[in-house]
């Protein structure tokens, strides 16, 4: 039905802009399920977790050792052993002027406020004699020193990680309220894309699309639903379209949307509902696709798997991770130092595939891969990661830029 910021417009949108646009137009899953610790890994967390205990529950002993209390035996030479205390088990109150045998993890008895460590005690039968200084509440972890009964320990909209799931199973927590997985359907377009494993015919090209889409989304936690590939054909188009419409939170697909006759999702997107072909200030550009279809959110990226890769990573990717209630979507980046000259400044901000290496100084430094074209796969395999160019930006080898590794997107 309408279409702005057409691609023959000749101003850039800024990066920035299209990526608060996009962001802000996320809309989180509500719906809600309850996963066992087991299934929570990479699931998005719906309800904070608190905790019912206190961790440590109670003060419990930090080494192998004896627990005394330190006014009452300072004095003596030798000190008795009155009890034996193994991890699992509770003492007894402490008897004055005696130590308690304790073990790591072991609650410390009541009485008693100081753990000596084994190292540092000679034992003579029954008694025990300290070689060393003691200091006065020493190897005793405290009581809620972790975590006090009723804290938040995880917040809502964080994608579980194991540091998460081992912390709530810290406090006994054993089930967790995630969101459910964000179902995204997926196609490519393109009568020239044939599927790995069949013979390469004249023309034709494997359709690489299907599996970066699948893995990034797995990647990123969502349920893949694949369309597969769609002709270039205006009615197959659109039932790929009103398929996704019907099973999908969102469409992505890959492919048709420039200006060309043979551009079909863009005509299909047009008819359909709504679409805006964003051209971004940055490099490699292509115009992005986005739009609704009866409310469902429509995301076209570029046909060229290059293209696809960098432009899922920048656009899609936070989109999806607001769209799965993920609250934080910004990746880790570093400074690190340029292996690379770079003299040939863009007007637009520019991802490079990059990759960290030593130098002959046996310096850390990250390169560049040597050629901008978008139409090499086998750059992004060789790469590990995105150096981030500012509008304008020239750096000399020594310079700190932008780093941005794969592994902190996906
Ligand atoms: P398009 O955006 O449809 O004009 O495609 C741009 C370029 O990417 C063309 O060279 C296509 O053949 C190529 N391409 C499109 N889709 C795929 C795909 N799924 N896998 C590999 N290459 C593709
Ligand atoms: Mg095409």
């Amino acid at each position: 039905m309408s279409c702005c910021c057409s691609t023959s417009s000749s101003k850039l949108m800024p990066l920035d802009e299209a990526l608060s646009l996009l962001i802000r137009s996320a809309t989180p899953v509500v719906d809600e399920e309850t996963v066992m610790l087991d299934e929570a890994m990479d699931r998005v967390l719906s309800q904070p977790v608190t905790s019912n205990i206190n961790v440590p529950a109670w003060d419990n002993s930090a080494m192998d050792g004896y627990a005394l209390c330190y006014e009452d035996t300072a004095s003596l030479d030798q000190i008795p052993v009155s009890q034996r205390i193994p991890a699992g088990t509770t003492g007894q109150p402490l008897q004055p002027g005696t130590a308690a045998r304790i073990f790591t993890g072991a609650p410390v008895p009541a009485g008693a406020d100081t753990v000596i460590m084994q190292e540092m005690v000679s034992r003579e039968g029954e008694m025990i004699r300290i070689n060393g200084d003691v200091n006065t509440g020493a190897n005793i972890r405290r009581v809620a020193e972790d975590i006090r009964r009723g804290d938040e320990i995880i917040e809502a909209g964080c994608k579980l990680q194991t540091q998460h799931i081992g912390l709530a199973a810290s406090t006994g927590t054993d089930r967790l309220v995630v969101k459910r997985k964000l179902r995204v359907a997926i196609f490519t377009t393109g009568d020239e894309l044939i599927m790995p494993g069949q013979p390469l015919g004249a023309g034709k090209i494997y359709n690489s699309n299907r599996y970066l889409f699948r893995g990034l989304l797995e990647k990123l936690g969502c349920e893949v639903i694949d369309l597969g590939n769609v002709i270039d054909e205006y009615q197959a188009t659109c039932d790929a379209i009103n398929t996704g419409v019907d099973k999908a939170d969102l469409i992505l697909s890959s492919g048709g949307v420039s200006v060309g006759e043979e551009d079909y999702v863009k005509k299909a997107l047009e008819e359909m509902g709504r679409l805006d072909l964003w051209k971004i200030a940055v490099r490699p550009g292509k115009p992005l696709a986005f739009g609704k279809v009866k409310g469902v959110p429509f995301i076209g990226v570029p046909g060229n798997p290059v293209s696809l890769f960098v432009t899922f990573s920048i656009f899609a990717r936070p989109f999806i991770l607001r769209s799965m209630g993920i609250t934080d979507e910004t990746p880790v980046e570093y400074r690190v130092v340029a292996g690379f000259d770079w003299d040939r400044p863009d007007k637009r901000i520019e991802y490079m595939r990059a990759r960290l290496e030593t130098n002959d100084e046996g310096q850390k430094v990250v390169n560049v891969y040597p050629s901008r074209s978008s139409g090499i796969l086998s750059s992004v395999t060789w790469a590990d990661g995105m150096v981030v160019l500012e509008p304008g930006q020239q750096i000399a080898k020594g310079d700190n830029v932008r780093f941005i590794p794969f592994t902190s997107l996906y």
